[in-house]
């Protein structure tokens, strides 16, 4: 191990390549100094493998290297990390991960201060069929990555693209070994069409708004414009530590509970009416419109690391005042959400209201199977009469003004003993009770089915309702 035969060895690669070492029928005499060619005779050539992970091991050095050429290495050596990840299954724990730590520290003098190769490992465990079983040619399970992105008739997997294969990765718990085949397939096609859809519907009903004229001041917007913002900043908040921690399925899972629960079925489902009838530049609507210019932005900030193609694909539709003229979402960096959309209170309010909406829900189901009549819950009228030291009563007062919108019904009331009793008992189709014994009656509307919002709210001698034929009357003037 002198200097002079390490030297004569490089010069020797050089030469005759890696492979030279291995192939060459050459004399030794040309991978030894010449004070060393007399004892040639007694010399070989040694072929046996040293360490498997000995060239992998040293491939932090063409990071160094790197760094250096940048003018990054000073910087990295003071941190005391060249790497900020390595990324390998959980075998290199005792593979790549420990012979890259062993060769760093190995060639360190003793003044140098400690560098380590990477800051942290990420190790992930096996690909496994639908089964569990370990994939191989034999069992004819395998999928190859490009089935995945083109599809592959054979073996029923759709082409889900390059976005689809990230969600796949993404979606699953690396942690331990992930499983993959046509159902989990199916399911990460499914998320993606929902990811897409949602997407199209927030570009859809933006396409008349100027975010530079139309933008409701925060202050202004409804408590119900106000839920859904904190919960848009909540799970940015929360997609920023996970992407941090390389936790991809807990952010793909709580961004579809977002987009099905909080949107899909909420928010998008009950501001739908407002969209489609309301004037174009009504409070409500531009209210809507505020709020869908924040979460388009935030939902592709935070789909952009999974989901570049469909990203790029929406911030290129987007107005440029909405993405500040950057061509895509990774010039323009992590949108933050304001702190300010945060609002506990708000949140806890809706919590409540949820528990009236599903109760509500649950009488109007039972309702609608006695009388058949019913079919939508927009025909109906939903009245709730307080009980004495009702614990509803003030928080059904302060949301009054949208609770129809809420309960997606014609009409909503708080009784008081004078309207329930004015009430003919064969109007009431369904009744329940609240557990502070509140009531809630459930009556058919008493007006018609308004042909253009689909509202029971119209008069009977009149073509449109009172709101509609408003809204229609001025587009005609
Ligand atoms: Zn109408």
């Amino acid at each position: 191990m002198e200097d002079d035969v390490i030297e004569a060895i490089i010069k020797g690669v050089d030469k005759y390549g890696l492979e030279g070492w291995v192939s060459s029928t050459d004399d030794i005499k040309s991978w030894i100094p010449e004070r060393l060619h007399s004892e040639a005779d007694h010399l070989v050539k040694g072929k046996d493998t040293m360490d498997v992970w000995f060239d992998s091991g040293s491939s932090w050095k063409v990071i160094e290297k790197y760094l250096a050429d940048e003018g990054l290495l000073d910087q990295a050596n003071n941190r005391g990390y060249l790497a900020d990840v390595y990324l390998e299954g959980s075998d290199q724990h005792r593979g790549w991960f420990q012979s890259s730590i062993l060769t760093k520290l190995g060639i360190r003098t003793s003044e140098e201060p400690v560098v380590l190769p990477y800051k942290k490992i990420v190790t992930h465990g096996f690909t496994l069929d639908e089964k569990g079983d370990k994939m191989s040619k034999s069992l004819g399970n395998t999928i190859l990555p490009v089935d995945i992105l083109e599809g592959n008739k054979k073996i029923k997997i759709p082409g889900l693209g390059i976005d689809g294969l990230r969600l796949w990765v993404a979606q699953a718990d690396y942690t331990s070994d992930v499983s993959i085949g046509p159902t989990v397939l199916k399911h990460v096609a499914d998320n993606l069409k929902k990811i897409r859809f949602t997407y199209r519907f927030l570009l859809g009903n933006l396409s008349d708004f100027d975010i530079e004229k139309d933008t409701i001041p925060y202050e202004k917007l409804d408590y119900f414009d106000k839920v859904i913002l904190s919960k848009l900043h909540k799970l940015e908040e929360s997609a920023v530590a996970q992407y941090e921690a390389n936790n991809y399925s807990t952010i793909i899972r709580e961004l579809n509970y977002f987009l099905n629960i909080e949107l899909s079925s909420l928010y998008f489902d009950i501001r739908k009416d407002s969209l489609y009838t309301d004037k174009v530049d009504s409070f409500k609507r531009r209210s809507t419109q505020t709020v869908f210019v924040e979460i388009v932005k935030s939902l592709a900030t935070m789909t952009a690391p999974i989901l570049p193609v469909i990203t790029q694909e929406v911030w290129n539709h987007l107005d440029t005042k909405i993405t500040n003229s950057t061509p895509s979402p990774f010039v323009h960096g992590w949108y933050h959400t304001p702190d300010q959309y945060l609002n506990q209170e708000i949140e806890d309010d809706f919590s409540e209201l949820s528990n009236i909406r599903s109760k509500v829900k649950s009488v109007f189901d039972v309702a609608m199977r006695v009388d058949k009549n019913i079919k939508n819950s927009l025909e109906a009228k939903v009245i709730i009469q307080p009980s004495t030291d009702s614990k509803l009563l003030p928080i059904l007062q302060k949301y009054s003004h949208f609770l129809d919108d809420y309960l997606v019904v014609s009409k909503f009331e708080i009784a008081t003993q004078d309207t329930v009793n004015y009430i003919d008992e064969n109007e009431v189709f369904g009744t329940g009770e609240f557990s502070d014994g509140s009531k809630i009656l459930v009556l058919k509307s008493n007006f018609e089915k308004c042909p253009r919002c689909w509202k029971f709210t119209k008069e009977s001698n009149k073509e449109l309702c009172y709101r509609c034929d408003e809204v229609v009357h001025q587009l005609e003037l």
